[in-house]
């Protein structure tokens, strides 16, 4: 009996121990999956899955791009018109490799809804009629559906991170789902969550910009907007999102795309992670593999941060695929195996489910052979297929041959009137000399420059092509802004002169010699003169810069321009932040257009003309110098610095900041008020704070000018002293409200205590106890942390 007492007591304190660490790990009661499980749907996937050969399983894990299956010329790599599937080629990919995913147009150019319906459903049936389970099909529609011609195009990413508007990016990324699935398309390679930190990179547009909370809240929204509610359910006018490039790619060590990046770990994590963490916590269901390398692992062999970030840590059973033949680039590019075999090895037992091959169907014998020699598991291969059987259950694909949906609404009015407020709410007012904006209609203007008169150039990449050359042709009956302002204001005010022009058949930034004989006698019979510069589009590698400096043809015409002594206002149209610190001091106004899309031209017409007041702020830091960059949150150091030798170094490098935006009306900000919402949800006047409450900070916004106008107000946190060097500031909060002329709002913006916390060594975050300073606009106040909290598992925060 003593002895039964005694191990009863053993065992029961051996339990207690264990809970209690469980509990004090944070670990046990507060776990959940990032997206519910469904058991029915769990058990109709393990049905499939038992029935399935080695065959089939691998071959659901291989995607092969669209023009491996097309028809070809005879004796050319070329695809034969009209546009059509070679039936040799979709037996051999569908029914003898059993392939079960393809991506991208064919030709490099968009196709019509007609072309995309029949072609896709041609290859679904096969696909059914040989394995049961239905195809999947990805593209990048990362700005509207670049790829179905007549579609909606909406301006690029960093355009919409602008607006400061997580709504109208939900209701962009709505729209393009509608006319994706339209399309018969239910899988986009979208959003891209790199944080746009380094202005050189070729592919800074396709980001949110630099912030991490700006772009995770503007991811999550898109996710929302692509996916809707349930993600175990995706509706037929829903796709599924695929989050990229993940992790680290936006920041390589060269500016080049797709080299190698150097994060230190606890950045990694900090900043880096936490949009796709967010996004995934929200359900994003799919994510595409930063094709290069961090820290000097490629990212496609780390089991670290596929398999433990991201699937064990956050229990996410989701998919992760490949980028484009970054598998093979393990080998050929990396050097990281020895051939393909190890290269296919490395990735797969790292956590990739599916290879973007994108041609070469041989991955599929070579993974069979790694299998039949247990260098991959087949638990691992099960692993894959199940996360791969899970997308395809959750779009709804095994049901959709009986439940055919039309989609009246492709490319309607309403979408293209959602595209030119989002552009409107993205151009971003930078300079305003002597309040010269916005011009009368009944005034006239020379309008100049490479960006005046392209459709193209308003897109970027990712429209109607890959680098978006086709747009001119294919978005021929868009408005340029050239035409866009002869629209507005009768062709007879407006006088259009090039002067320089990009060689729409060369490399992005090939110029043709420039022309200014015209330019000064067409100046003298106009009040304003309008000058459009910036980039041509542009993509991933092609897109690569090797001098941040706007170029010496669009800098000359400028200069050429002041001669003038005519008003200018500089427009700029590019992707990322070209330096022009030399002509700004003579530009009257300044605006900024990123890539706004289709209706970008009427767009900027309207705030020129007055008829939009312009509220986008900025996504990113202007730099002032071409070698010296910052983002908002710097360490404090990086500053001091500088302003420890004033009389040394007089330049401050930054053109603009992050966050700036002028207005047509003038807004001020006013009572500031600190609440803080305990565990219990009641709300207390109180400025000191512990890590399960929340803080909110409520003001009076007041419009004190004649327009209407709309005002994103961002409210910042600085860390006042921390163990780790704290960033000089960090957005927590945003709100976009619209005001009428005299009128005022309160507004409340509230954030989690625990998101001031940091990471410290060791992938933990801490909250540390201390002041913490919040400002909004120039109103800022103090508030006080009573108690450090340390989480020891790095997802608890
Ligand atoms: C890009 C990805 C894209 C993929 C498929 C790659 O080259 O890096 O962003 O999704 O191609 O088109």
């Amino acid at each position: 009996m003593r002895k039964f007492v005694y191990l009863f007591t053993s065992v029961l304190l051996l339990l207690l121990c264990t809970i209690a660490y469980f509990i004090i790990q944070g670990n046990y009661f507060e776990k959940k999956t990032a997206i519910p499980v469904d058991e029915a749907l769990e058990t109709k996937i393990e049905n499939v899955l038992n029935h399935m050969t080695l065959d089939e399983k691998i071959g659901q894990m291989c995607q092969i791009t669209l023009d491996a299956l097309m028809q070809k010329k005879e004796g050319s790599d070329e695809l034969d018109t009209p546009y059509r599937l070679n039936p040799a080629l979709v037996d051999t990919v569908l029914v003898k490799y059993k392939i079960g995913s393809i991506l991208n147009t064919a030709a490099n150019r968009a196709q019509s809804l007609e072309f995309w319906n029949k072609t896709i459903r041609t290859l679904e049936q096969k696909a059914l009629a040989t394995t049961g389970i239905p195809l999947l099909y990805g593209v990048d529609a990362i700005h509207g559906v670049t790829y179905t011609s007549g579609g909606t195009l909406f301006p690029q990413q960093i355009a919409m991170a602008a607006t400061f508007n997580e709504g109208l990016v939900k209701e962009a990324a709505s729209i393009t789902a509608y006319e994706t699935r339209a399309s018969h398309i239910p899988w986009n390679f979208s959003p891209i969550l790199d944080l746009g930190r380094d202005p050189r990179w070729s592919r800074m547009w396709e980001t949110y910009g630099e912030d991490v909370f700006l772009a995770s809240s503007m991811g999550e929204a898109c996710v929302k907007g692509y996916q809707g509610d349930d993600p175990n359910h995706i509706g037929q006018y829903k796709v599924a999102a695929c989050l990229k490039h993940y992790m680290g790619y936006s920041v390589p060590r060269t500016g080049l795309d797709r080299t190698p990046a150097y994060i230190p770990q606890r950045l990694l994590r900090e900043k880096y992670f936490a949009p796709f963490k967010r996004a995934l916590e929200g359900g994003a269901l799919s994510v595409m593999v930063n094709s290069s390398m961090v820290n000097e692992i490629s990212v496609h062999s780390s089991k670290a941060l596929l398999c433990q970030w991201l699937k064990t840590d956050l229990q996410w059973d989701g998919m992760v695929v490949t980028d484009w033949g970054d598998i093979e680039n393990l080998h050929s590019r990396d050097r990281v195996a020895v051939d393909y075999y190890a290269a296919i090895q490395n990735s797969i037992n790292a956590g990739v489910d599916m290879s973007m091959v994108p041609f070469d169907w041989h991955f599929c014998s070579k993974l069979k052979e790694l299998v039949i020699a247990r260098k991959v598991e087949i638990a691992r291969i099960n692993d894959a297929v199940r996360r791969i059987l899970r997308l395809k259950y959750r779009l709804g694909l095994f049901d959709q041959k009986n439940n055919l949906k039309t989609y009246p609404d492709f490319g309607s009015k309403e979408h293209a009137q959602v595209a030119l407020t989002a552009a409107e709410e993205a151009i971003t007012l930078l300079k305003n000399e002597k309040e010269i904006l916005p011009i009368s209609k009944t005034s006239k203007v020379l309008i100049t420059g490479p960006n005046a008169n392209s459709i193209r150039t308003l897109n970027g990449g990712w429209s109607y092509s890959w680098q978006g050359e086709k747009a001119d042709l294919l978005g021929s009956e868009f408005h340029t802004i050239v035409e866009a302002f002869e629209s507005s204001m009768g062709k007879n005010r407006v006088t259009y002169i090039p002067s320089v022009e990009y060689k729409m058949d060369g490399k992005y930034d090939e110029e043709k010699p420039a022309r200014y004989e015209r330019l000064l006698s067409a100046a003298k019979s106009v009040d304003y003169i309008i000058l459009c510069l910036g980039e041509n589009s542009y993509c991933e590698t092609p897109g690569n810069l090797f001098d941040m400096n706007i170029s010496k043809q669009q800098n000359q015409l400028a200069e050429v321009l002041k001669k003038s002594g005519k008003p200018i206002i500089l427009v700029l149209n590019e992707g990322r932040p070209r330096i022009v610190s030399s002509m700004e001091p003579y530009m009257n106004a300044v605006i900024q257009c990123y890539l706004p899309g289709n209706y970008g031209g009427d767009a900027l017409a309207n705030i020129v003309l007055g008829k939009t007041n312009p509220s986008g702020k900025l996504p990113y830091t202007y730099p002032r110098f071409p070698s010296v960059f910052y983002t908002y949150d710097y360490k404090p150091c990086e500053w001091a610095t500088l302003m420890e030798k004033d009389s040394l170094v007089h330049n401050n490098p930054i053109q603009w900041p992050f966050g700036y935006g002028l207005s047509y009306t003038k807004f001020t900000y006013s009572n500031l008020a600190i609440r803080i919402i305990d565990q219990q949800g009641i709300e207390k006047k109180q400025t000191s704070f512990s890590s399960d409450n929340k803080i909110v900070v409520y003001l009076t916004v007041k419009n004190t000018g004649t327009r209407f106008g709309k005002e994103s107000i961002l409210l910042y946190t600085s860390d006042d002293y921390a163990s780790i060097s704290p960033d000089v500031k960090r957005l927590k909060a945003f709100k976009k409200i619209p005001l009428n002329p005299g009128e005022q709002k309160r507004v409340r913006l509230e954030f989690p205590a625990n998101s001031l916390a940091f990471i410290q060594a060791k992938d933990q975050w801490v909250l540390e106890e201390g002041s913490f300073t919040l400002q909004v606009g120039e109103l800022s106040a103090k508030i006080v942390c009573s108690s450090s909290r340390l989480w020891t598992t790095p997802n608890q925060n």
